[in-house]
């Protein structure tokens, strides 16, 4: 079946959306000093948009700022500044490369200067160095703090109490410090339109990763991925505008479904779908171009990842409930997959591996995330008995270029698809 021209320009579409949307967003943070409007600094995992929002707060994600900087060869210079000031090699570099740039004069990833925070809402989400990071920032800055404490999920399940434990936080000490801050009375009936928009943002995203059970899989879900996720994650997820693109990407991949093509690469549509991997750890950013590439040149393409889940596992069936209103946002926190216990992690990849019918799959090990690397051989370990297919596993870092070594990725993502090419063939070559 032939796919009308006009629906093919279409597809391009959500990209420029996107765009347009986080360029705008950086830019009325610039303009704070102006509008008047104030800012609350706050984390993806677990974040509470809808209620940051509906007080008119304007959203900072730090680690946004660094996998930006990172993206654009600016992260270097910021973490060299931090470990200057004491901070370990160690260190996860999303923190190190933020406290540098706050140190530096706070400029954005897109050159604008962002505002200090008027509050920093910590929702702890299961990483540690979430904690640590907003004492940094607690230094660095004169703002109020509020921390929203999100119990581990140790035993794989959310309970009632955890979930009241959440709502009272939210009650006694989140939405009055929202209130001082915004000096807005607290209004439930717009959040709960919020949280409406938000589940239909949510049902195009899922309908998104969905699409990758077709054969070719007509989205990337790990470097495509990044993008389709970030007004969800980020400052839009409850707004029209996050509507508008997730509707507009979705009719796009299933435009691309409808004409039987595979992902759109920097270099245009992927063409011939050789390899469909699970992707299990965060990206590197700072050559995630090149990084990309050596998948795409193979004719390899992520079928899922479990980093574009990081704020949120949709896919598992969670929606924002607007009959619920801080429960949900409970539920959405308590749920999110730096909270998960490793038996969960492992469960939610062996059932990627198997629903879209991968070829194997692929852990990328962070050195500076712990959250993220912790039990990662076990993981391996566990999915190849589980599933059958084989393992590979590559190091890089989030936004160090120090720790990106173009030739040792390549090579072993070669010796990886070889022994994929190995197994298709009957071979037993193990890596
Ligand atoms: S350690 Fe990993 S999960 Fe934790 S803040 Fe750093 S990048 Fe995020």
């Amino acid at each position: 079946m032939t796919v009308p021209k006009d629906k093919l320009v279409q597809k391009e579409s959500s990209m420029l959306i996107q765009k347009e949307m986080m360029a705008e967003h950086y830019d009325r943070l610039s303009r704070t000093s102006s509008t008047g409007d104030k800012v609350v600094y706050t984390f993806v995992p677990g974040n509470l948009n809808e209620l940051i929002r509906s007080f008119d707060l304007l959203p900072v994600h730090p680690e946004i700022n660094a996998l930006q900087s990172g993206m654009r060869k600016r992260s270097g210079d910021f973490i060299r500044e931090a470990e200057r000031g004491g901070h370990s090699e160690d260190v996860c570099t999303y923190v190190k490369c933020d406290i540098g740039m706050a140190r530096t004069g706070n400029t954005g990833p897109t050159g604008k200067k962002l505002p200090p925070p008027d509050l920093l809402l910590l929702s702890y989400t299961g990483c540690f160095t979430f904690l640590k990071w907003f004492e940094l920032l607690r230094e660095e800055y004169d703002c109020p703090v509020a921390m929203l404490h999100v119990p581990y999920q140790a035993d794989g399940k959310i309970t009632p109490e955890m979930t009241a434990y959440v709502v009272r936080q939210l009650e006694t000490d989140v939405i009055p410090k929202l209130e001082e801050v915004s000096g807005k009375k607290f209004d439930p009936e717009r959040l709960r339109s919020m949280l409406e928009s938000s589940a239909r943002a949510e049902d195009d995203l899922v309908a998104v990763w969905d699409a990758a059970a077709n054969t070719p899989s007509p989205i990337d879900a790990y470097f495509g991925g990044v993008y389709y996720i970030g007004p969800i994650f980020t400052a839009f997820r409850g707004l029209p505008e996050a509507e508008e693109y997730y509707s507009a990407l979705r009719a796009e991949v299933e435009a691309r479904v409808e004409a039987g093509l595979g992902p759109i690469t920097p270099e245009g549509p992927m063409p011939g779908e050789r390899y469909r991997l699970v992707v299990e750890g965060p990206p590197n950013w700072t050559s995630f171009r090149e990084f990309w590439k050596m998948f795409y040149e193979e004719g390899a393409v992520v079928v899922s990842s479990s980093y574009s889940k990081v704020g949120g596992l949709y896919d598992l069936g969670f929606r924002h409930d607007p009959e619920r209103p801080l429960e949900t946002l409970a539920e959405y926190c308590l749920g999110c997959y730096t909270n998960m216990s490793l038996p969960r992690r492992i469960e939610y990849l062996e059932r990627s591996v198997k629903k879209f019918k991968a070829d194997g799959f692929l852990i990328n090990s962070i050195k500076s995330c712990n959250s993220f690397s912790a039990g990662q051989l076990l993981i391996l370990r566990q999915l190849e008995e589980r599933t059958g297919t084989p393992g590979g596993f590559i190091e890089s870092d989030l936004v160090d270029p120090r720790y990106f070594s173009a030739a040792n990725i390549k090579n072993r993502l070669e010796s990886y698809f070889q022994m994929i090419d190995a197994r298709r063939a009957g071979g037993s070559e193990v890596a």
